[in-house]
């Protein structure tokens, strides 16, 4: 059954459609990359998803539900950023706790929830730090727990490894495919990295100009002549 459908979805900036009434359905469990040069609309496309942009027609369903006029907090998604989004004056904990702060979660939660995320991203002794005193890989890790203690039912990955030097991209890239099978987790993932694309995905969306051009298992799509 469809856990995340996209009906006939449309995006306009100004007079330009930038997303052109696209289909897709994506089941729980899976891994979907969106992939695609750069001005395709993957980056809308998932802000569309996240409730960062308005939808200008079609509609989006979540788990049997509409969600396509509910604001960005009721949607029940977490977007993970590149690690840069994080808040530089807050110690690791504050960063990961501050949506769940702001939502009024209950403080025994919160540390419940935080402690759990910290414990599966390692992070469980830097929690005092703040973003300046850790590494790159694990100032993305950081970005991932903030994502991970908010329970999503998806996963929405913004080019989250294109700040982080070649071989750290390639571990991470490594860490979040294996993250997403512990957490049993659905994900959609963004990138222009074909290699990405390939390593990661159960399946892959090839976007050009607003549309979907392709999409299929990475050895469906890559092995054909
Ligand atoms: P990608 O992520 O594939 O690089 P984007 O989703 O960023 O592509 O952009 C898709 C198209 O929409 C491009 O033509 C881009 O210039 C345009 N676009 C994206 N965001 C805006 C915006 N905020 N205002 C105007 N045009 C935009
Ligand atoms: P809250 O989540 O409590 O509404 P925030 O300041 O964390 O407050 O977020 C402001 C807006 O951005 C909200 O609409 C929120 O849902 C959204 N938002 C924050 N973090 C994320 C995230 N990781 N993924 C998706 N949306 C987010």
């Amino acid at each position: 059954m469809a856990y995340l459908q996209l009906n006939k979805i449309e995006k306009y900036f100004g007079a330009h459609r930038a997303i052109k009434g696209i289909d897709l359905t994506i089941e729980k469990g899976e891994f979907v990359v969106f992939v695609g040069p750069s001005g395709c609309g993957k980056s809308t496309l998932l802000r569309l998803i996240a409730g960062l942009e308005t939808i200008d027609g079609g509609n989006l369903r979540l788990d049997g539900r509409d969600i396509t006029a509910l604001p960005s907090s009721r949607r029940d998604l977490a977007m993970v950023f590149q690690s840069y989004a994080l808040y530089p004056h807050m110690t690791v904990f504050e960063n990961m706790s501050f949506a769940l702060k702001l939502a009024g979660v209950d403080r025994a939660i919160i540390r419940q929830k935080v402690g759990k995320a910290a414990e599966i991203l390692d992070l469980g002794k830097y929690l005092d730090r703040t973003p300046k005193e850790l590494s790159g890989g694990q100032r993305q890790r950081v970005a991932i727990g903030r994502a991970i203690v908010r329970d999503p039912k998806v996963f929405l990955f913004d080019e989250p490894l294109s700040n982080l030097d070649a071989a750290l991209r390639v571990q991470t890239r490594i860490e979040i495919a294996k993250l997403h099978r512990e957490l049993g987790a659905t994900s959609i993932y963004v990138t222009h990295d074909q290699v990405e694309a390939m390593t990661m995905a159960d399946r892959v969306v090839v976007l050009r100009d607003g549309q979907i051009e392709q999409h299929g298992a990475p050895l469906d799509l890559y092995d054909r002549p």
